[in-house]
């Protein structure tokens, strides 16, 4: 039995992540800023190095070593870049970005002590092309798939592969209080998206259970898009 953390498995797809690795058979644990009953969902601000370290440590005495990491912990931000606060701009580099690296540097000595490990980094679609008014988001998504690709190749070595699921329209709480706003047309999106549906957080976990699968040994430093054909 393996054992795997689900950063963001509070909702949308970090959530169809958690549930699609339990059924896989896997002990999943999550971390999310949302505080929850469930005795496996552990509650951490992914950009606070202390609490992330000690959201590990109580998994580890959980659950044992953790040899499967899933970075879906994600904030959007709506803001022309003139407009944009270096608040603003450093709280979404900060957990899109940074949390990841604390993610990955808290778990790194489980799985180079095991000599196998897998890690899925959820990014974004918007990585593709770029996304008027998600300047800092497509900033700290594109950053984590240069991140994959360094570490892909730091860490094959080592039996751990790093890959990324950049992610189109996915039907989560998130894009749909981004519709709620304005800030999204959906039915749009759907009608430019070659299989003409919006993705759901299903489709996402789907591609992360594979990554993560033993068989995927021979996959890693690929950006793989989940998106319907479109790149936004
Ligand atoms: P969501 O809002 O439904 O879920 C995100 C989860 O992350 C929430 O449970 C939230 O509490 C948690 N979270 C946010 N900030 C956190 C923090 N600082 N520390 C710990 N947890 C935190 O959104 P989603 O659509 O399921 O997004 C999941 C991932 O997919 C995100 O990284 C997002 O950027 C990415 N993504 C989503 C879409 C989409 O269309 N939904 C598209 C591209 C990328």
């Amino acid at each position: 039995m393996k054992n795997a953390v689900v950063t963001g498995g509070g909702s949308g797809i970090g959530l169809a992540v958690a549930q699609r690795l339990r059924a896989d058979g896997m002990h999943v644990a999550t971390i999310d800023i949302a505080s929850s009953d469930d005795e496996f969902a552990h509650t951490a601000d992914v950009t606070d190095r202390a609490a992330v370290e000690a959201a590990f440590a109580a998994i580890r005495s959980q659950l044992g070593p953790v040899t499967v990491l899933v970075n879906a912990a994600g904030q959007e931000k709506f803001k022309r870049f003139a407009d944009l606060k270096f608040e603003d701009w450093q709280r979404i580099i900060d957990v899109n970005l940074n949390g990841v690296f604390h993610c990955i540097q808290t778990v790194l000595p489980d799985m180079v002590e095991a000599g196998w490990g897998r890690i899925v980094n959820i990014s974004s679609s918007s990585t593709h092309s770029g996304q008027p008014f998600m300047s800092s988001y497509v900033a700290a998504k594109s950053a984590v798939n240069g991140l994959t690709k360094s570490l892909a190749l730091e860490y094959g070595p080592s039996g751990i592969t790093v890959n990324a699921v950049p992610p189109g329209f996915i039907d989560t709480p998130m894009l749909r209080k981004s519709e709620e706003r304005g800030y999204l047309a959906v039915q749009q999106s759907i009608d430019s998206t070659p299989v003409r549906r919006i993705g759901r957080p299903e489709d996402i976990a789907a591609a992360c259970a594979f990554l993560v699968s033993e068989e995927a040994g021979y996959i890693t430093g690929q950006i793989l898009g989940v998106n319907g054909g479109r790149n936004t």
